[in-house]
């Protein structure tokens, strides 16, 4: 396996991973950043973004991600594709294998690896993927023009992706199995008025059926109530908008997590507790999960990597 040294490897290319770019190579810290699995983050797979701070008529999730990594290839930060699926963080260096053909060795590393969809765990989502299953909207929302689509889950990105889809699909279901949403009260208006989308509070979905791909649902309202039934609904697609884990699993052994996979810091800082070892954005974030604390967060980190390469 071919080894290369860097001072300073960052591994992921969402907000957190481009803003710690632009921080650290405008230090002169001559970073390398590997884009990992989603070039861009998630915001790549979201459409317009309208509460990222100056863009007043807001701005495309692509053309955000295209700005940042523009921003930070101007410094001089090395982008690079690639995924990391091996580390080794039981001594300085630190030992980051990328796509099992490259060993990188780093004096600091910036985790920025974020987070990924979240699926239900039914067997069917595996059955019918690619055949009607999908977690990101924008990606396959195309497919569903003047047909009819379920997105399940009641938070932000379930309402976001349910009135994308709406602007497509004939009918949106929207499946939530409380009685209530998780998300803002500004996206639940938006939902609750729009004449293409029907909402069905306290659903859950148990399976999927269709012989050419997904053409329905299988679902129970008031599951585990007096009134428990079962209901069925005729789709082409079914879409997951339930959250998301955090993408730490090549780091737990080393680093510590919370119960949910998140990587911990210490308080009001980017460190965690491997010296020389930061992290930023989604994956260290069980709270907020925005593009912009995770920008702040890389912002901190690459400042953090500057102080310990200069102390060192
Ligand atoms: P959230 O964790 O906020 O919401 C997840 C939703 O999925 C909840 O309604 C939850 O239900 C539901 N859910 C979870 N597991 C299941 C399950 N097994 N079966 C059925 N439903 C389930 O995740 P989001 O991805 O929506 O949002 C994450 C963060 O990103 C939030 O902070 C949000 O505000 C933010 N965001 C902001 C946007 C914006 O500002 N434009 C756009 C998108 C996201 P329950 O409530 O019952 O737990």
């Amino acid at each position: 396996m071919r080894t290369e040294k860097t001072r300073c490897l960052i591994i992921g290319s969402g907000p957190a991973g481009f803003t710690a770019a632009i921080y650290a190579a405008r230090a002169e810290l001559n970073p390398v950043l590997y884009e990992g699995i989603q070039p861009g983050g998630q915001l790549t797979t979201t459409t317009e973004v309208e509460n990222f701070p100056g863009y007043p008529e807001g701005i495309t999730g692509l053309d955000l991600m295209e700005d940042l990594r523009k921003q930070a290839q101007r410094f001089g930060a090395d982008i690079r594709s690639g995924i990391a699926v091996a580390a080794d963080l039981s001594q300085s260096p630190y030992k980051i294998t990328i796509d099992g053909t490259k060993l990188i060795e780093t004096d600091v590393l910036i985790i920025a690896t974020g987070a990924s969809a979240k699926y239900l765990g039914l067997p069917d989502e595996q059955k019918y993927a690619g055949q009607g299953v999908s977690a990101c909207a924008t990606c396959d929302g195309f497919f569903y023009r003047k047909k009819v689509v379920a997105v399940v889950g009641g938070g932000d990105t379930a309402c976001e992706e349910a009135i994308y889809l709406a602007g497509l699909a004939s009918k949106v279901y929207l499946i939530v199995r409380k009685d209530h949403f998780r998300a803002s009260l500004i996206m639940q208006e938006r939902v609750l008025a729009h004449p293409k989308i029907e909402i069905l509070f306290k659903h859950n979905t148990i399976g999927l059926f269709g012989e050419n791909g997904v053409e329905g649902a299988h679902l129970v309202k008031n599951m585990g109530e007096l009134n428990e039934e079962k209901v069925d609904i005729a789709i082409d697609g079914f879409f997951l908008a339930i959250g998301h884990n955090p993408n730490s699993e090549i780091f737990k052994s080393y680093l510590e997590t919370d119960e949910q996979g998140y990587i911990k810091t210490i308080p009001g800082t980017p460190k965690t507790n491997i010296p020389g070892v930061f992290v930023a954005g989604d994956v260290a974030d069980p709270t907020y999960k925005q593009a912009i604390t995770a920008a702040a967060a890389g912002c901190m980190a690459g400042i953090e990597a500057g102080r310990f390469l200069n102390a060192v």
